[in-house]
């Protein structure tokens, strides 16, 4: 009875968290026991020197800390032991999930939305002027809500959207009437279907990462792109936080990349990397929550500060960006 309710209090806890953004102590869950991925060696280079670089916290759903390892030899990162495929649902339960969300309320979730419409029409835009092309056929993959998804149809193209939950597929239909598939019929797919697909923010959750990249390759056109963004592990606002850093986001992340590891998973896979783009609003928000993993007072305004270092810092070097979009084309 004693641990339910410390359970119901730690649940409540971290409602206020996400809802306030406010501070909570998070360390009087118990583990529970669950099968774990854990890696012997580089899932990148396969290279047996790997070791651990520091642990970090499960800031969003359950307080639990997970390591965050390193090879040695090619320095691509990853989350150790984190729950398999059957386990890791719930780790992306929580009261309120932002990118799923679609009220209006709220001084940050009023901003939220502001960058939200303007890097919709950067994201439009940017395929358009990769393709060169009015209309083609493209994938969205790990669609969300369908916002660009659908933003694309609008503007002509033939959109494929797939994504995983069951709740996101369910609103979309109901609410837009717009249906996605989910991740079972990426199989189905015929080869050579798409001029693009895009994934945002999406390939550091794939547990399975060679067999992702070979699906990529496979459904691609000879002249298709693929446009991956993810956060990038050596930022400005990576090298400031360290552990803290709030886009290591243990277990849902599960692969850190950095510019020069993600162009070796495609080569690995025959794709070149092409083009690099920053994604300059994205410091701003985790650098703030970055600074409320740490619990600093004033971690709005801290992070604020520390958001606009890293503006002005990736506005100098593109390495710097928090996150980073890659342009990938199949190798010839
Ligand atoms: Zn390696």
């Amino acid at each position: 009875m004693q641990n339910f309710k410390k359970q119901e209090q730690f649940r409540h806890n971290w409602y206020i968290f996400v809802t306030n953004y406010g501070r909570v102590r998070s360390n009087e869950t118990e583990k529970i026991i669950m099968p774990v991925i854990n890696h012997d060696k580089c899932p990148l280079c396969q290279s047996n020197a790997i070791k651990k670089r520091f642990a970090c916290t499960d800031h969003f759903a359950t307080g639990e800390t997970f390591d965050v390892y390193e090879c040695t030899d090619c320095h691509f990162a990853f989350t150790q032991n984190v729950p398999d495929e059957k386990e890791i649902g719930r780790y992306y339960e929580s009261p309120t999930y932002i990118s799923h969300s679609n009220t209006n309320k709220g001084i940050t979730n009023r901003l939220y939305h502001l960058v939200r419409k303007i890097m919709l029409k950067n994201k439009t835009g940017l395929v358009k002027r990769l393709t060169l092309l009015k209309n083609g056929k493209i994938l969205d993959y790990g669609a969300g809500t369908g916002h660009f998804a659908r933003a694309m149809k609008k503007r002509g193209w033939e959109v494929t959207a797939i994504e995983k939950s069951d709740k996101a597929r369910e609103l979309s239909r109901k609410e837009f009437d717009f249906e996605m598939l989910p991740v079972e019929s990426l199989s189905d797919i015929k080869d050579r279907e798409f001029d693009v697909v895009t994934m945002w923010h999406v390939m550091e959750h794939i547990q399975n990462l060679d067999n992702m990249w070979d699906e990529l390759y496979r459904i691609l056109d000879d002249t298709g792109i693929a446009i991956i963004a993810v956060p990038n592990s050596k930022s400005y606002d990576a090298q400031r936080y360290g552990e803290h850093w709030a886009a290591y986001d243990v277990p849902r992340h599960l692969w850190h990349f950095t510019p020069n590891t993600i162009m070796r998973w495609g080569e690995k896979h025959n794709f070149l990397l092409e083009r690099q783009f920053t994604m300059p609003f994205d410091g701003f928000y985790i650098s703030a929550l970055s600074e409320s993993n740490k619990g600093s007072r004033l971690h709005t305004i801290k992070g604020f500060w520390n958001g606009f270092k890293g503006w002005l810092a990736q506005a100098k070097r593109r390495g710097a960006s928090s996150s980073i979009i890659y342009v990938f084309r199949k190798r010839r």
